[in-house]
């Protein structure tokens, strides 16, 4: 079977760990490795996403360069981890956009300001768009609320979708069964795993990471950042709740649930998308790939602006910029949602499907 460059470096790294298994205490990789004796393309691939890039195995290797083995995990399982992203994507012609990504955003982000804008003013007009519109459903006189539920769902939809079949192709393609994907427990530890960032937390003392020194802050910042969206999303159903089951007609005030959840997300988000952008600046390169940084930076700048837009519109719905910053944050929450599939969106969706096949793996092995 053909194996690529990044499959064969990490077999070979992967045959060399296994015997010394000096590490197998830092994170899930290596109990899954110790699990096998011999690495098909399937476990690489799996290998590989299991790997949260806390290079902790990188600084206590003795092998790596200059050492002429010249092991190099964190760096080698990030490029196998970058072709799987783009291997299992759906629909496959879209394989391209992981490479172009951030071409990629800055087209979806104008494309997107210009049919929102557009439509807006071809509709509304110039006088309604940029007039002061307050009280209840001040919203749908810019936008109509037909387009506003419509437009969003269909998007909500066919993301679910893709993102469904991605995973499915992750569970396939890594030799996951189906009896696997059905044990509950598996779920319920990968779960748990996600909530709190178990690996984040290394031994106690967190990640090596931007540099050989351990600390917790990574940690700290993707819990922001996690925690943030997930305020923010879920501020988003509840209002769709208020909506269409109490009758309650948006913009909500300041003090009601959803506005206060999507605050509270909202500002969570800016520090910690920022912090995550200030320690890639400080990131020791030798155990890093070059070739996912420009999509790691896109995405967390894309989610820091549909964060500050959304506060933004908060702060500013009274006035006559209202028009203006709701077509600029829709611009930006359909841009995000729309190139998840594509992007670094896609971490989250296949480390969560091999944290489920880990935990599987382990329960099954102490049986
Ligand atoms: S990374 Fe190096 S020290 Fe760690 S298990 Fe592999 S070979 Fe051993
Ligand atoms: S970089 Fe961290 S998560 Fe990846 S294999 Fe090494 S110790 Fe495990």
């Amino acid at each position: 079977m053909h194996m690529s460059a990044a499959s064969k470096e990490v077999q070979r790294v992967m045959t060399f760990c296994n015997a010394c298994r000096y590490c197998e205490g830092y994170c899930a990789v290596f109990p899954a490795m110790e699990l096998r004796r011999t690495f098909s393309s399937q476990d690489l691939s799996y290998l590989a996403n299991l790997c949260h890039n806390c290079r902790d195995c990188y600084y206590a290797c003795q092998y790596t360069p200059p050492h002429e083995f010249e092991l190099n995990i964190p760096k080698t399982m990030a490029e196998l981890r970058l072709e799987t992203y783009r291997e299992f994507c759906w629909p496959k012609g879209f394989r391209g956009l992981f490479k172009r990504n951030v071409l990629t955003l800055v087209l979806a982000i104008l494309v997107c300001f210009a049919v929102i804008f557009g439509t807006m003013l071809m509709f509304q007009g110039k006088e309604v768009v940029f007039s002061n519109h307050t009280g209840s459903a001040a919203f749908y006189k810019i936008i109509p609320y037909q387009v506003l539920v419509t437009v969003p769902v269909t998007i909500a939809l066919l993301v679910l979708l893709v993102v469904a079949k991605e995973f499915a192709t992750f569970w396939r393609r890594t030799g996951g069964s189906l009896p696997s994907f059905l044990n509950l427990r598996a779920h319920g530890i990968a779960v748990t795993d996600v909530l709190f960032l178990k690996y984040l937390e290394g031994g106690g003392q967190g990640c090596t990471y931007p540099d050989g020194q351990f600390s917790m802050v990574r940690r700290w910042l993707h819990h922001l950042v996690f925690y943030g969206f997930a305020l923010c999303f879920g501020a988003t159903v509840l209002a769709a709740f208020y909506e269409h089951f109490l009758h309650l007609t948006s913009p909500f005030p300041v003090f009601s649930l959803p506005v206060i959840l999507g605050t509270i997300g909202g500002i969570a988000i800016l520090p910690g998308t920022t912090g995550l952008l200030y320690l890639k600046t400080k990131l020791d390169r030798a155990p890093a790939t070059g070739k996912s940084t420009a999509m790691d930076i896109g995405f967390l700048i894309l989610l820091f602006m549909v964060s500050l837009t959304g506060l933004l519109l908060l702060i500013f719905r009274e006035t006559p910029a209202m028009g203006t910053l709701l077509a600029v944050h829709l611009g930006f929450v359909a841009v995000f949602f729309l190139t998840a599939p594509y992007g670094k969106f896609v971490h989250a969706i296949f480390r969560y499907a091999a944290l489920v096949k880990n935990a599987d793996e382990q329960i099954l092995s102490k049986l």
